[in-house]
């Protein structure tokens, strides 16, 4: 038992300081990723663009890419996601409109202390209650994603790899060129670039290994936001769907309204929301609620196969 006691004591000091150390390293983990986008954009720029085919078609596409990546990862990193009794907004006009929502129940924090309705948690490195909350994101973003700012961090990792997807296909005559291989270029100045030749070899491989790291995080995500899951609920869900299944019965997410329905309401476009473009253009979309109500399954007014007193809380061992 003491030695339980003990361990337990000593993983949550390194949870703390892992927690001091990930705060701290977020700054130089942006400067990277705004270093490393900007470069690339330059080196696109310079040595690929020039030598795309279908100018009328492809620039407009590309320019639309770049100008979506970088927006919507501006407003991911800068967007406040939703801290409890702080950036909480009213619903929109377009809001709530076409569909039923039903008032979230409301929960007290064990470590704020706020009141806080149900789908937001704590977060140990903001040390903030976040509504929507689904996970704090120090790598890409050094922020938490919540309600505020979900959309814009899945779709700046959609534009990102669709970003790097165009430079690695487009991009691979230019590292023949830079490696000194291409007999496609003769009688050109071998390169005749600003960019150094190891400087767009290097940002091109970036690119290559990034757009498919990338990729597997993104297809997660909207597989869980397919679901209607965040990541903590996906974990906590897992756990609920056990319990169910020894008494018996099914655990439903009441959130859960099929998975066009989800992607509609998550991204706020389609009946009730804003129409369909506005996810090709860089554009704020607020959500579809303030967080305090959620559309929810017909005839739920809380998930089925949950008995009261059994839901998790931020304290069971959760990622928040
Ligand atoms: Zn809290
Ligand atoms: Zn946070």
């Amino acid at each position: 038992m003491i030695c339980h006691a003990f361990t337990v004591r000593c993983f949550k000091r390194l949870e703390r300081w892992a927690d001091r150390i990930t705060g701290a390293a977020g700054p130089f983990f942006i400067a990277f990723a705004c270093a490393g986008i900007f470069t690339g954009l330059f080196a696109f720029q310079d040595v690929v663009a020039a030598t795309l085919r279908w100018k009328l078609l492809s620039w407009p596409i590309c320019l639309l890419v770049a100008a979506n990546m970088v927006m919507h990862y501006w407003w991911a990193c800068t967007v406040p996601p939703g801290f409890v009794g702080e950036d909480e907004r009213p619903l929109s006009i377009r809001t709530g409109r076409y569909f039923d929502v039903t008032p979230a129940t409301i929960t007290t924090c064990s470590k704020c202390l706020s009141q806080r309705p149900e789908r937001a948690h704590h977060c140990r490195i903001c040390n903030r209650c976040v509504l929507k909350y689904d996970h704090h994101c120090p790598v890409r973003i050094n922020a938490c994603v919540g309600i505020h700012n979900e959309r814009h961090f899945i779709l700046f990792m959609t534009y990102f790899v669709l970003a790097c997807g165009i430079f690695a296909v487009n991009g691979f005559d230019g590292v023949l060129l830079a490696l000194g291989a291409s007999y496609v270029y003769t009688g050109m100045d071998p390169w005749p670039y600003r960019i150094p030749q190891i400087a767009f070899i290097l940002i091109y491989v970036l690119a290559a290994v990034l757009s498919l790291a990338v990729l597997s995080m993104l297809s997660y995500h909207l597989w869980m936001v397919m679901h209607a899951e965040t990541s903590v609920e996906s974990q906590d869900f897992h756990i609920y769907r056990k319990v169910a299944k020894r008494r018996g019965e099914t655990f439903t997410n009441s959130y859960d309204l099929g998975k066009i329905r989800n992607l509609e309401l998550f991204f706020n476009v389609g009946k009730g929301g804003y129409p369909y473009y506005t996810l090709l253009l860089p554009m704020r979309i607020p959500p579809y609620t303030d967080g305090r109500s959620w559309a929810r399954r017909p005839g739920y007014r809380q998930h089925g196969g949950v008995r009261e007193g059994e839901e998790l809380t931020d304290d069971d061992g959760q990622d928040a």
